[in-house]
């Protein structure tokens, strides 16, 4: 027998007309590419946004476009987001930190009818135009007086706002309708699309406010320094609106310095973001010998949060949240907040499950495999890959059957190329990863497609690159390689032959050469067993200091 209850789709417009009403009063401060601090209440952000919608169909876009984004956070990519997903086409966010190559490949894979970029990005459209599709229409997100020259023509975002009506009528959609679309280059080959619903985008905001309460605090002030063109900024601006948090938007300037002002000018309860960025606040904390005034909580996640880094931000009574998650998971899959059985452990103890993942959020089901696809047990011991289940994971990949095929098991689980123990309590711990990635700074390079693309240097026969660690970027790529002939071309050399296609810093670090490079019974490279002959091998920048 069915309950007999209303069914209302779950959509991102409900967020919107919920969040600039009920907290009317939040903000949204910016730091904007103009340079100066931009703030607005989250009613007047409403009003905006529903300006936007009208503008959007006043350039043509329906139901199920794609409208690219390329662009910091601030006030205006957050309005895109919301009227973009409110008139049922897709927003689809790009990372600028990809290569021309991956970029040039998801505009034209997402067939993007419009991009609106951040004043910024001029430079990278402008190299990259001859390869976009010629019916893309382009936003430059700032106001008339701030309008770069351009080698393409570009509408003014502000102007496009101009004298619209202040409020719309948001249509109804089904549930499943698409509002937004990441590119994962957490994979080998072309960049991988995640598709997300209202439904799940819905569910990914109560799931998380759910389960960090620690941070949700209506009336606080969030800042994400996590990017919105990454999986939507682990769905800040949909969570801190609905919760009624305000939001401090970084712009361009995330060093440590441009950081600790910002947080302690606008008080900043609560930030989030990958270990790399909290490196460079730390420090400028120590420089200071304080913390930002009202900082007291801080969401890491991306990469391994490291054990000195949990233990100074604990020590200034600034309560870390472990986080882990992936772009296939809306993000987040698992949150560090301890349970209250807890609170009386010791530190250290505290700060041992602190540095594992976490535990999964409502919604998300997990299980480790064998390698042939069995359950292990959660002893905490038992280690293999690590699958996922639950409504804001993907079931496959945007127009990619292939990739959509090997990405699941027989009863539908998502393989998340992590390896992992479940502990009794669970608690995840993330061991290794099977997928042949590194994870720089929190964005990923591929050593597949590193390796190919070295190997058609004409004086290199074979190669492995390998990840190594790095105190500020986490991992950095070096390059083993086995001579062809004779000749042994330096580190520059190989490095202007692979940066036709990728981005300056996913380049190697260093290069190492060696006679064979050892083999797995299946003939593949074996990295495990380079590592152990690498031995004490150390990153360049580690050399340098000790
Ligand atoms: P992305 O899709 O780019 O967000 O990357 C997701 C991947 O980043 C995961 O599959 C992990 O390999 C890695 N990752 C994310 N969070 C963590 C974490 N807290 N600790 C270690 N690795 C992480």
């Amino acid at each position: 027998m069915d309950g007999m209850m209303m069914h209302r789709p779950l959509l991102v417009k409900d967020i919107l007309t919920y969040g600039t009403g009920a907290h009317r009063r939040g903000e949204i401060i910016s730091v904007r590419t103009e340079g100066d601090i931009h703030r607005q209440t989250y009613e007047q952000t409403g009003r905006r946004i529903a300006q936007l919608g009208h503008a959007l169909e006043g350039l043509g876009v329906t139901f199920g476009d794609r409208v690219a984004t390329l662009a910091w956070n601030g006030y205006r990519h957050f309005e895109l987001y919301y009227a973009i997903a409110g008139i049922g086409a897709i927003c689809h966010t790009i990372n600028p930190r990809l290569s021309a190559e991956q970029l040039i490949y998801i505009v034209n894979h997402a067939e993007d009818r419009v991009l609106f970029l951040d004043t910024t990005f001029v430079p990278l459209v402008e190299a990259v135009l001859d390869h976009l599709p010629k019916n893309l229409t382009f936003v430059i997100m700032t106001d008339r007086a701030h309008m770069p020259d351009t080698t393409f023509p570009a509408l003014c975002y502000e102007e496009l706002l101009e004298g619209q009506p202040e409020s719309f009528d948001w249509p109804d959609m089904p549930e499943d309708t698409a509002c937004g679309l990441c590119y994962t280059s957490g994979t080998t080959g072309n960049p991988k699309g995640a598709l997300y619903s209202h439904r799940s985008t819905v569910l990914h905001a109560l799931m998380t406010i759910v389960a960090q309460t620690v941070s949700f605090i209506e009336g606080k002030k969030v800042l994400p320094v996590v990017p919105l063109f990454h999986v939507n900024a682990w769905g800040l601006p949909f969570s801190a609106l609905m919760s009624g948090l305000s939001l401090v938007m970084p712009g361009p300037k995330l060093d440590g310095p441009s950081l600790f002002k910002l947080m302690d000018d606008e008080e900043v309860f609560s930030a989030w973001g990958v270990p790399t960025v909290w490196m460079g606040l730390q420090a400028e904390m120590k420089a200071q010998g304080r913390k930002p005034k009202g900082f007291e909580d801080v969401v890491i996640g991306g990469s391994a949060a490291p054990r000195s880094m949990i233990e100074a931000f604990e020590a200034l009574d600034i309560n870390v949240c472990h986080a882990w998650g992936m772009t296939e998971m809306s993000p987040i899959g698992t949150h560090g907040t301890l349970p209250r059985w807890m609170d009386d452990a010791p530190l250290n103890k505290r700060i041992d499950y602190k540095q594992k993942q976490g535990r999964r959020c409502f919604g998300v089901d997990l299980k480790i495999v064998d390698d042939n696809g069995n359950p292990l047990p959660e002893d905490g011991r038992a280690t293999g890959e690590l699958y996922v289940r639950g409504n804001t994971v993907v079931s496959g990949y945007f127009r990619n059957e292939g990739a959509s095929t090997k990405a699941f098991d027989k009863d539908g689980w998502f393989g998340t190329g992590d390896v992992a123990t479940l502990d009794p309590d669970g608690f995840l711990t993330l061991r290794d990863r099977t997928k042949d990635l590194i994870k720089s700074g929190g964005e990923w390079i591929s050593s597949i497609d590193l390796e190919n693309a070295a190997m058609s240097h004409p004086a290199i026969a074979s190669c492995a690159a390998i990840a190594v660690p790095h105190p500020k970027w986490d991992e950095r790529p070096v390059l083993v390689a086995v001579a062809a002939g004779a000749e042994k071309p330096d580190l520059e050399d190989v490095q202007r032959h692979l940066s036709e296609h990728f981005a300056k810093w996913q380049l190697p670090d260093d290069l190492v050469w060696v006679d064979a490079l050892p083999l797995t019974a299946t003939g593949k490279v074996s990295k495990l067993t380079l590592r152990e002959q690498l031995g004490d091998y150390q990153h360049p920048d580690l050399r340098e200091t000790a």
